[in-house]
């Protein structure tokens, strides 16, 4: 059965929409997944201050792929990008995170969905508005549009269509 998937991209190192435009390409290539729809651009001031801003959006997936093979494959997509792991948060070619994974909750050590830090990131959850329905519900029961309200803004900012 597909499930429907939501990617959260984001990069702040070389040339940042460059990465997100490939790594769509990337995420258009994975084995038994479709790339259903991309959202646009976004800047975000970084978590940590001192880091150059950060382009994010956000992907939706359709995808066969078990929720560990498809992190795997997102991990992946990182390495082929250049991602180094240095510090937590530290600025990243590429960073793939999975969002949303249908209806699933998962509470796994690798990997915990919904993502447990969406409801403080303007750069997911503005994003992730432009490729669901209003009224649209997360699979804990929050909606969307209450998270909307409830986030700080952070100097997001959309970079184009
Ligand atoms: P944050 O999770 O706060 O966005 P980060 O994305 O920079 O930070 P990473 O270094 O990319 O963190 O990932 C650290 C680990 O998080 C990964 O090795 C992965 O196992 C785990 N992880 C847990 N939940 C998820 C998720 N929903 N999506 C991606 N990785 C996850
Ligand atoms: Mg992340
Ligand atoms: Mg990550």
């Amino acid at each position: 059965m597909s499930e429907r998937v939501f990617v959260g991209l984001g990069s702040n190192l070389a040339e940042p929409a460059e990465q997100l435009r490939q790594a769509f390409a990337a995420l258009g290539q994975l084995p038994a997944t479709r790339l259903a729809a991309t959202s646009a651009l976004y800047g975000s001031d970084s978590l940590l201050a001192g880091q150059p801003r950060y382009t994010n959006a956000v992907a939706e997936l359709h995808t066969e792929l078990a929720p560990l093979a498809l992190l795997d494959a997102l991990q992946g997509i990182e390495n082929d990008q250049g991602r180094v792991r240095l510090e937590r948060w530290g600025p990243r070619t590429l960073d793939l995170d999975i969002i949303l994974f249908g209806e699933r909750l998962i509470d796994e050590p690798r990997l915990k969905v919904p993502h447990y830090h969406l409801q403080a990131r303007a750069f997911v959850l503005y994003p992730l508005a432009e490729l669901v329905d209003e009224g649209f519900v997360l699979a804990d029961g929050r909606a969307l549009a209450h998270l909307l309200a409830e986030c700080p803004l952070n100097g997001l900012q959309r970079l184009q269509a």
